[in-house]
C-alpha cells in the first residue's frame, strides 16, 4: 500500500479509557483518525461472553483454580482476576517484563483496554493536588491548575456520565452528578458519628461512572440505566458503566472518521529529522509480525502509562539517542502510583434490622482525604483518601443431611453488619522509580523488554501507620467491634493507578511534556494517560486522563488549523 493509503490526519496509539476520548474528540472535529490497538477487538453487546451467565454456568463458580493461580502469580492477585473476568487480563505469561523490584503490573489488550475492568470510581482532583508539589517541595510544579481543567471535568462528566452528591468540598470539587447510589444503613450511620465526633472528616456516597438517572446524551450513545448488577467486569450488556467500548469508541465510529486496527502493536514512532517532527508509527502486526509504517500530522500516546514510557524510550533517532522527547533525560522516571496496601475490617452488632437494600455498584462510601489538607500536620508528605462499606453475609446452617440441609440452606440468615475501609495513598515521584528498556531481553514482536524498579518508600510506610490507627479510632468511635487492621504487605502495583515518567512541567530540563500534554520537543506528539501525571493525588486518576485528552485535542486541533503543528 502506498503512504497515501497509511495517511491519516491524527493517530492515537491504544483504545483504553484516554485512547476512546481522544478518538471521540478527533473524529468529531473532523479529523481522519486511525485508532491503533495492540489487543484483540471487543466489540460492545457482541464480545461480552460471560455477561449473562449465572453462577452455577461457570465451570468453577466463578473461582480461579490452583493451576490458574500457579501460572499467574502476578494477575491473580487482582481482585477482579477471576472466572468470569479472566479474559480481559493479560496472562504473565504472555507479556513478560523485568521487575527488578516486585511489582505488579495489571494489564487489559484489548480494544478498551481496562475501560472494561476499572471500578469506576471517579473524583475531579482540586487545587490541592495540583499545587501539591509546590507547596509541600516535590517533583515539579504542576503548569496547570484546577481553573484549567474544571471546564473539561464537566464536559467529560456529561458525556460518560458520573454519579455523586455534590459534597460541598475543597478537597474534592463537585462535578454536573447524576443521582448519586445512596448509603445503606450502616454507611449513613457512620458518615453521621465521622461528622459528629471529627471536624474536617467526611464519608460521601463514592462517585462513580454509572448511569444511575441516564440523560438524552447516553441515551444516544445507545446505552441505559445501571441495573445495579454488580457483574460491570463482565461487560455490561446495557452500557450501565463508562467504558470506551460502550461509549466513546462506536461515537467516534459513527462520524464516518474513525479508522480502529485491533492486532496492531506499535513499536516506536517515526521522527523526521527534516521537519522537525514525528512523521508516524512502526506498527507490527500482532499476529503476522508484518511492519508497517502509518502516518498522521499529529500523534495522541494512549497506551496507558507504564507502555507509553515504553514506546517513547523506544523512539529512538539521531536527535532524540535516549528516547523521543528527552533532551531533559526524565523520560521514564518519577514514575508514581497509589499506595493501596492497608485496609480495616470489623463488625457491626447494630442496626439489625436494616439489611442491604439491593446492590451498590459505587463500591459505598468515600472518605476523602482529611490529613494535612490547609497545614501539615504529620510527619510524612500528603495524604490519602479511604473507603468504606458495609454489608451483612448470610449465614448458614450447614448442618444436616438431605432435605434437613436443603432447608436450613433456604432459610436466609444474615449475620452482623461486616464494615471495611482501604486505603488511598498518595505517593512521592522520586528519580529513583523508574522503569527503562532491558539491553538484551525483546519480547515476541522485537520489542526490548521493559525494566521496573518501583518502590514503596518511608513516607509511604509512615501514611499508611496513620492510616491505620486513625480508622481504627474512627472504627472505634463507631462502636464498631472485632477491628482488624491489616497491612497487606504487597508490592506496588496493585492499585493499578500507575502514573508519570513524561511528566507535565514549566520547564524542558526537568519534565517531558508543557501545560497541553505536548511534548516540549516534539511538537506534534501529545500524551494525555497517566504518564503525563506530575503528582498522584489520593483521587482516582481516570476521570481526570479523559479530561485532559480532551482538552489536549481541542488544543491540538486549534494548533492545527493555525499552521503550528
Ligand atoms: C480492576 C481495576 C480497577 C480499577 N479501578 C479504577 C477506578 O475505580 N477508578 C479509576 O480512575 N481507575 C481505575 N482503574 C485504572 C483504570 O483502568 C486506568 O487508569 C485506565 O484504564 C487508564 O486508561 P488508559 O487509556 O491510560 O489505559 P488503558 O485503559 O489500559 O488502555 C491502554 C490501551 O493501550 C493498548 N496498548 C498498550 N501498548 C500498546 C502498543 N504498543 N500499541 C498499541 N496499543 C497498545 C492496550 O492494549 C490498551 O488497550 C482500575 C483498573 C483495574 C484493572
Ligand atoms: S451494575 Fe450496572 S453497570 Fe454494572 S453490569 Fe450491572 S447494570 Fe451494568
Amino acid at each position: 500500500m502506498s503512504n497515501k493509503q497509511h495517511t491519516y490526519d491524527a493517530i492515537v496509539i491504544g483504545s483504553g479509557i484516554s485512547g476512546g476520548w481522544a478518538a471521540k474528540e478527533f473524529t468529531e472535529k473532523g479529523l481522519k483518525t486511525l485508532v491503533l490497538e495492540r489487543g484483540r477487538d471487543v466489540k460492545h453487546l457482541i464480545d461480552y461472553p460471560t455477561t449473562n451467565k449465572y453462577p452455577y454456568e461457570f465451570e468453577h463458580r466463578g473461582e480461579l483454580t490452583l493451576a490458574i493461580r500457579k501460572e499467574n502469580p502476578v494477575v491473580s492477585k487482582c481482585y477482579a482476576f477471576r472466572e468470569d473476568a479472566m479474559h480481559f487480563f493479560v496472562k504473565d505469561k504472555e507479556h513478560p517484563y523485568v521487575q527488578e523490584k516486585p511489582f505488579d503490573w495489571i494489564r487489559g489488550y484489548q480494544v478498551g483496554g481496562k475501560s472494561l475492568l476499572w471500578a469506576r470510581q471517579t473524583q475531579r482532583w482540586s487545587d490541592l493536588d495540583f499545587e501539591g508539589p509546590l507547596r509541600d517541595d516535590f517533583a515539579v510544579d504542576w503548569p496547570i491548575r484546577y481553573k484549567d481543567l474544571a471546564a473539561w471535568y464537566t464536559y467529560v462528566e456529561q458525556f460518560a456520565g458520573i454519579s455523586g452528591n455534590k459534597d460541598g468540598l475543597p478537597q474534592l470539587p463537585d462535578g454536573d452528578f447524576l443521582p448519586a447510589f445512596p448509603l445503606n444503613a450502616v454507611e449513613d450511620y457512620f458518615k453521621k458519628t465521622v461528622s459528629e465526633k471529627y471536624e474536617g472528616r467526611h464519608v460521601i456516597s463514592a462517585r462513580c461512572a454509572h448511569l444511575s438517572q441516564p440523560r438524552q446524551v447516553h441515551f444516544d450513545q445507545g446505552r441505559g440505566k445501571c441495573q445495579n448488577r454488580n457483574l460491570c467486569q463482565r461487560g455490561c450488556p446495557f452500557g450501565g458503566y463508562f467504558s470506551s467500548n460502550a461509549s466513546t469508541l462506536p461515537w467516534a465510529a459513527k462520524t464516518g472518521n474513525l479508522t480502529l486496527k485491533p492486532f496492531s502493536v506499535v513499536e516506536s514512532i517515526i521522527y523526521d529529522e527534516k521537519l522537525g517532527k514525528a512523521s508516524g508509527v512502526r506498527v507490527v502486526d500482532a499476529n503476522t509480525k508484518e511492519v508497517t509504517e502509518y502516518f498522521a500530522k499529529v500523534i495522541f500516546v494512549n497506551a496507558a502509562a507504564i507502555n507509553t514510557n515504553l514506546i517513547l524510550l523506544n523512539s529512538t533517532s539521531s536527535r532524540f539517542p535516549d528516547g523521543l522527547g528527552n533532551d531533559s533525560g526524565v523520560l521514564g522516571k518519577y514514575v508514581a502510583f497509589h499506595n493501596y496496601s492497608a485496609r480495616i475490617s470489623a463488625e457491626y452488632e447494630g442496626l439489625k434490622e436494616f439489611t442491604t437494600d439491593g446492590r451498590n455498584p459505587s463500591d459505598g462510601g468515600y472518605i476523602p482525604r482529611f490529613r494535612n489538607l490547609l497545614k501539615q500536620e504529620t510527619d510524612f508528605k500528603r495524604g490519602y483518601a479511604a473507603g468504606f462499606s458495609a454489608y451483612r453475609a448470610p449465614e448458614r446452617d450447614m448442618s444436616g443431611i438431605g432435605t434437613d440441609l436443603k432447608e436450613q440452606l433456604l432459610h436466609k440468615n444474615l449475620g452482623p453488619w461486616q464494615v471495611g475501609s482501604h486505603m488511598m495513598g498518595e505517593t512521592i515521584p522520586k528519580e529513583s522509580n523508574y522503569v527503562k528498556l532491558d539491553k538484551d531481553k525483546k519480547d515476541e514482536w522485537g520489542i526490548p523488554l521493559l525494566r521496573i524498579s518501583i518502590d514503596y518508600d518511608e513516607n509511604d510506610a509512615k501514611m499508611k501507620k496513620d492510616y491505620l490507627e486513625q480508622l481504627t479510632g474512627m472504627f472505634t468511635e463507631a462502636g464498631f467491634k472485632n477491628i482488624k487492621a491489616n497491612d497487606a504487605g504487597q508490592a506496588p502495583g496493585l492499585d493499578i493507578h500507575e502514573m508519570g515518567g513524561a511528566r507535565m512541567g514549566h520547564d524542558p530540563k526537568t519534565s517531558v511534556l508543557n501545560k497541553w500534554n505536548q511534548l516540549h520537543d516534539c511538537k506534534n506528539v501529545f500524551v494525555t494517560d497517566g504518564a503525563c501525571m506530575t503528582s498522584t493525588s489520593t483521587q482516582n486518576p481516570s476521570l481526570t486522563y479523559m479530561a485532559l485528552t480532551a482538552r489536549a485535542v481541542d488544543y491540538a486541533v486549534r494548533s492545527m488549523k493555525k499552521g503550528e503543528l
